[in-house]
């Protein structure tokens, strides 16, 4: 049997995913609710509004519906570019030679680079559905950024993105392929919103956050009619349209009766773990099946392994509604090390609960290690790994290594969300042996909770 199994599994386009499954609806305990940052009540769809286009708000409050059917336009695009490739990792588990069975869902085989095309397109079509001009986000590596101005492009949609600075600075091409595509990008802070001048007279030096970008496209949108924010991870709808990738992985798995013991993912907000793990988690909760499910996250970014998990802003300028999460604290800007798309200092609630509830584990993990399991996969797989999806490399590489000693075959999945041709300073540093560990100290972590809202719930 085992030598049936091709490199890659595909799924033929009549037995892709048509709808989105909520994991939600599976959940004894639902995630903790949006609340309002003055009442401190849950937040209701009226007052989401103001920021958030209506059907996706739906999507965010709605905790029983299983199935969300999804669009024929957004069907048609997926088609473009999906199924995305499972591939059997032959040539990595013989360069480890390894007894275990590694498996990687490839998210990296779009223009964008990374999965996060997959709710870029579905909250661009309900943007366009609601007959809006336009949108405004923020992007941290740029992965999101790039996802959303395509999206726009396809749908007609004007597209503004508050880039990180670090990135900005760092990822010039990126900003290009944004432009390419139609979008305005401005780096984060920027003296074009009001949050953005305050932050920087208080931090002048500073090379951004994602939380401090967040603000900033917020206070755009406010600010203009006709337009919407949208939002690239941590919401619970980001992750709902994730789970094309969970649903397609369960699908090709299925077709060779592969049951995997360990899937693994890396966390940033959450969206692609989140995605990739819903419908097996799903599985564990209604008693079905087990697995092992593994967040993996930066060293200099915790917020599983050191946060606490309590409400919290969404964004260091606190205009967001409040979210029960496992964060570090808004006020967290972590050092600008080169995981970008990993730097958020939150995590999706709906993970959190889940990681609360005992389903999910997590680890963290140094940069330099991170690229050293980069490299060696891009040796023998022949793609290059986005840093961000390298994390998840790390382990997978780490789990396959302990089976070796002990001789398990056991069957690993992990996610690989992107490509890094846009990470090439990071690669340059650490080929150049001046790549560094930044791991914050519990006195860096504790300031940061300090200033939590007080939110009795
Ligand atoms: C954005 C991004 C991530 C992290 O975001 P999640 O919401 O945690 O999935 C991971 N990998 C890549 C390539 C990304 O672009």
């Amino acid at each position: 049997m085992a030598d049936k199994i091709p490199y890659k599994i595909y799924l033929e386009e009549s037995e892709l995913p048509t709808a989105w499954y909520n994991v939600r609806s599976d959940m004894k305990n639902k995630p903790a609710p949006l609340l309002n940052p003055g009442t401190l009540e849950p937040m209701k769809a009226e007052e989401l509004a103001g920021v958030f286009c209506d059907d996706l708000i739906q999507q965010e409050l709605d905790n029983e519906t299983a199935y969300f059917p999804i669009p024929e336009e957004i069907l048609k695009f997926y088609k473009m570019y999906r199924p995305s490739p499972l591939v059997r990792a032959y040539c990595l588990e013989e360069k480890l030679q390894t007894p275990a069975k590694i498996y990687y869902k490839f998210e990296g085989n779009n223009t964008s680079g990374s999965h996060k095309l997959n709710s870029a397109i579905a909250q661009a079509y309900y943007a366009k559905k609601q007959g809006l001009k336009g949108v405004t986000t923020e992007t941290g590596a740029g992965q999101w950024g790039t996802a959303l101005s395509m999206a726009c492009a396809y749908f007609g949609l004007d597209c503004q993105v508050y880039m990180v600075k670090v990135s900005y600075e760092q990822k010039p091409f990126r900003r290009e392929v944004m432009r390419t595509y139609g979008a305005t990008v401005t780096p984060s802070p920027s003296t074009t919103t009001e949050i953005g001048k305050k932050i920087l007279a208080e931090h002048p030096d500073t090379t951004g956050s994602l939380g401090c970008a967040i603000s900033e496209a917020v206070e755009a949108e406010l600010k203009q009619d006709g337009y919407k924010y949208v939002l690239g991870s941590v919401l619970n709808q980001v992750l709902l349209h994730q789970t094309v990738i969970g649903l397609e992985t369960k699908a090709a798995l299925k077709k060779y009766d592969i049951h995997p013991d360990i899937i693994i993912g890396c966390a940033g907000g959450g969206s692609n773990l989140g995605g990739l793990v819903s419908p097996f988690v799903g599985d564990m909760l209604r008693g079905e099946d087990q697995y092992r499910i593994i967040a993996v996250e930066p060293a200099s970014c915790p917020s599983f392994t050191r946060g606490r998990y309590a409400y919290d802003f969404c964004d260091t300028g606190k205009v967001c509604p409040l979210a029960k999460m496992y964060t570090l604290g808004s006020g967290f800007i972590p050092s600008p090390n080169h995981a970008g798309g990993l730097r958020y200092h939150g995590m999706s609630p709906i993970l959190s609960q889940l990681y609360h509830d005992g389903y999910m584990e997590a680890v963290s993990v140094e940069q330099t290690a991170v690229f050293d399991a980069a490299t060696q996969f891009a040796r023998v797989e022949g793609i290059l790994p986005a840093p961000e999806s390298s994390h998840a490399i790390r382990v997978a590489i780490d789990e396959a290594l302990k089976c070796k000693e002990t001789g398990e075959e056991k069957t690993i999945v992990f996610g690989l969300t992107g490509t890094g041709y846009f990470d090439m300073v990071a690669y340059e540093k650490y080929n150049n042996g001046e790549m560094s560990d930044y791991v914050p100290t519990d006195a860096d972590l504790e300031k940061s909770f300090a200033e939590l809202p007080k939110v009795d719930k």
